[in-house]
C-alpha cells in the first residue's frame, strides 16, 4: 500500500518553490559539513603549495599570501551565510581561487606531470563539490570552471592526439560523466525524501477537513509556549466548541456539516492568525494566546463570537468559547481543564459567548 501511495506522490514533479525551499534545508543541514569541506580544500591547497615552494625550490611568495587572505575571507563569510543562494557565489568564488591557485602549483612541477596533477586536482575539486548542497546551475557552473582552468590540454605539454593525451581526455569524460550524474541521483533521491517527510509531517499536523493545524500540533506548541522562560506578558487559552452543532448535522446532514466546520476554521484563522490555534477534534477547537493582556484576548473572543454569529450564509451557527489565564504552574492539562470548564459555564449562561475561568 505505502509503495503506491508514495510512487503516486512522487510522479507529480515538484514545484519550483518547493525545490528552491528543498535547497535551503539542506543547505542549513549541511552549513558545518560546507565549512569543513572548505577549510580541507584550502588546506590541502596550502599544503601541496607549501611543498612545491619549499622542496620544489620555488619558495613561498605573496602571491600564496594573497590566495590565503581571499580563501580566509571565503571562509569567514560563509561562517555568517544563512542563505543557500549566498553559498553557491561563495562555492564558485571559491573555485576560482582554488582552480588559479592549484594552475601556480602544477606550473611549478616539471611539465611532463602537469596534465595528470591537473587532472588529479580536477578530480578531487569535483568530488569535493558534487556533495556540497549546490544548486543545479551552481554545479554546472562549477564543471564548466574546473574543466576550463584545469584543463589537462591548456598550458601542457599533453597533445590530444598522441597516447597519453587520449587517456587523459578518456579518463576526464568518465570523471565528468560520473561527478554529474552522481550529483544529479543523489540530489534527486534527497529531494523526494524532502518532499515525502514534508507531506508525512503535513498530514501529521494538519487537520485535513480544515486545513488547520490539529490536537498534536497545538500540543506541541503549546507546550514550548508553556515552557518558554521568562514570560514577558501573560497567557490564555481559549477553548471553543460550536453550539448546537448536532442539530446542524441532523437538519443538513453530515457534509454541511463538514462545510461549517471549514468555515468556522476559517473564522478562527482569520480572527487569531497571530496566534496558535488548531482543531481538537470533532467541533472543538482550541487557541494559545501567549504575550497578551486580559483586554485584548476579552476583545478577541468577543470579535470571534461576532464573525461566526454575522457571518452570511443558509447555515448561521453560534460558538461558545471558555477562556483561562494560563498560570505559571499551569501544566497544559491543567489549562485545558480549566478552559474546559469555562466553556461548560457558557454553554449553561445561554452559548454565543466567552466566558473567563474564575
Ligand atoms: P452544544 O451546544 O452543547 O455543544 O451541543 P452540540 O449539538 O454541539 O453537542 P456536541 O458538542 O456534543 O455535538 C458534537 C457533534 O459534532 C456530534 C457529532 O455528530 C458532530 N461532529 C463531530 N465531528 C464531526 C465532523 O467531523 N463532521 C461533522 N459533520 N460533524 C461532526
Ligand atoms: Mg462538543
Ligand atoms: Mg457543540
Amino acid at each position: 500500500m505505502y509503495k503506491i501511495i508514495e510512487d503516486e506522490v512522487l510522479k507529480k514533479t515538484a514545484p519550483a518553490e518547493l525545490r528552491a525551499e528543498f535547497v535551503q534545508h539542506e543547505f542549513e543541514r549541511l552549513h558545518s559539513f560546507s565549512l569543513l569541506i572548505f577549510i580541507v580544500s584550502i588546506a590541502m591547497w596550502l599544503i601541496f603549495d607549501l611543498i612545491v615552494s619549499l622542496l620544489g625550490g620555488q619558495g613561498f611568495t605573496w602571491r600564496s599570501m594573497l590566495f590565503v587572505a581571499f580563501f580566509s575571507v571565503l571562509t569567514m563569510v560563509l561562517w555568517f551565510t544563512r542563505q543557500a543562494r549566498h553559498f553557491d557565489v561563495l562555492a564558485v568564488l571559491l573555485v576560482v581561487g582554488l582552480t588559479v591557485g592549484i594552475r601556480l602549483i602544477v606550473s611549478g612541477l616539471p611539465p611532463a606531470v602537469h596534465s595528470s596533477w591537473l587532472v588529479l586536482a580536477a578530480a578531487a575539486m569535483l568530488y569535493s563539490f558534487s556533495v556540497l548542497p549546490l544548486s543545479r546551475r551552481a554545479f554546472f557552473i562549477v564543471q564548466f570552471l574546473i574543466w576550463l582552468l584545469l584543463n589537462p590540454f591548456i598550458n601542457t605539454t599533453t597533445s590530444l592526439l598522441e597516447l597519453r593525451g587520449v587517456l587523459t581526455a578518456c579518463y576526464s569524460v568518465f570523471l565528468c560523466a560520473l561527478t554529474i550524474y552522481t550529483f544529479l541521483k543523489l540530489r534527486e533521491a534527497k529531494l523526494y525524501n524532502y518532499i515525502m517527510s514534508r507531506l508525512l509531517l503535513d498530514q501529521a499536523y494538519n487537520d485535513t477537513l480544515t486545513e488547520i493545524p490539529n490536537r498534536r500540533s497545538f500540543m506541541t506548541l503549546a507546550e514550548k509556549h508553556l515552557r518558554a522562560e521568562p514570560r514577558v506578558h501573560d497567557h490564555y487559552l481559549l477553548m471553543i466548541d460550536i453550539d448546537n452543532f448536532k442539530k446542524v448535522n441532523d437538519t443538513y446532514g453530515h457534509d454541511i456539516g463538514d462545510e461549517v466546520l471549514k468555515r468556522i476554521a476559517a473564522d478562527i484563522k482569520k480572527v487569531m492568525q497571530q496566534f496558535d490555534y488548531a482543531r481538537l477534534g470533532g467541533e472543538e477547537f482550541a487557541i494559545y494566546l501567549a504575550g497578551v493582556q486580559r483586554e485584548e484576548v476579552a476583545a478577541l473572543a468577543g470579535e470571534l463570537c461576532r464573525v461566526v454569529r454575522e457571518q452570511p450564509t443558509r447555515y448561521p451557527v453560534t460558538i461558545s468559547i471558555g477562556v483561562t489565564r494560563v498560570e505559571d504552574d499551569d501544566s497544559l492539562t491543567q489549562a485545558l481543564v480549566k478552559a474546559d470548564a469555562a466553556l461548560y459555564e457558557s454553554k449553561h449562561t445561554g452559548k454565543d459567548r466567552y466566558t473567563f475561568h474564575k
